[in-house]
């Protein structure tokens, strides 16, 4: 529905017709999710002639339009809302899902990616685009990149917010140990390349509490109220 709802937009608001190439190539992205996998669904499952009337269904439940409105679902006004009152994040958030379908980041991920992170992604977009920001901060070769660049400079690596060395603590099992956090949300960013500066180090327990609640933290605001006394 956001991907439909972006190639309205991109059409100045108006419907597309089902031959328009932009409504195929739409068609066969949605095909290719993983969501809906071809074994459960039926034969026309998102072909063009059913995004077509999805971009009908959100161009005449826009609040402007005066002619008749077919039968739209919630989502396609929650959709739409979401689109007409936050226009820029929406538009980010549907770059990200193509990208994601595009580069098979949905099918590698399992379901559940933090089980504490529900709350913080309540929202059927913030729930894919929190899948491919964890994507991000779990991709190996960045993860190494930052890793390698940061024992460099400090000799070791340790959490950039209370300082936490898993080594220090746990010995041997716990060398090495890290994880590693993307600073800029996706939406923020808006692109989808990571600066090795936007990524931080952090132990299991900062990481948690930056992503705890409906409003993940920055670094900094974490550490203005970590406890240290
Ligand atoms: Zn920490
Ligand atoms: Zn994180």
């Amino acid at each position: 529905m956001i991907l439909a709802c972006d190639l309205v937009v991109q059409n100045g608001w108006r419907e597309l017709r089902p031959a328009d190439p932009r409504v195929i190539e739409l068609s066969s992205l949605l095909q290719r999710m993983p969501l809906h996998p071809p074994a459960v669904r039926g034969l026309k499952f998102r072909n063009p002639n059913g995004v077509a009337r999805k971009t009908v269904d959100l161009v005449t439940s826009h609040p402007g339009y005066d002619g008749k409105r077919t039968k739209g679902g919630k989502i396609d006004r929650e959709v739409l809302h979401d689109f007409l009152t936050r226009p820029e994040e929406m538009q980010a958030v549907a770059r990200e899902i193509r990208a994601g379908i595009e580069d098979g980041s949905f099918e590698r991920l399992p379901e559940t990616l933090d089980a504490d992170s529900g709350d913080a992604v309540e929202a059927s977009e913030g729930r894919l685009l929190a899948r491919r920001y964890f994507a991000r901060e779990r991709n190996p070769r960045l993860r190494e990149k930052k890793i390698n660049a940061f024992v460099k400079q400090h000799g070791r690596v340790f959490c950039e917010v209370c300082g936490f060395d898993f080594e220090a603590t746990y010995g041997t099992r716990g060398a090495s140990y890290i994880e590693c956090h993307h600073a800029v949300p996706l939406h923020m960013s808006g692109e989808t390349t990571t600066r090795l500066r936007d990524l931080v180090l952090l132990c299991a327990n900062c990481h948690r509490m930056i992503h705890r609640g409906s409003t993940w933290l920055t670094p900094a605001e974490l550490l203005a109220i970590v406890r240290t006394e």
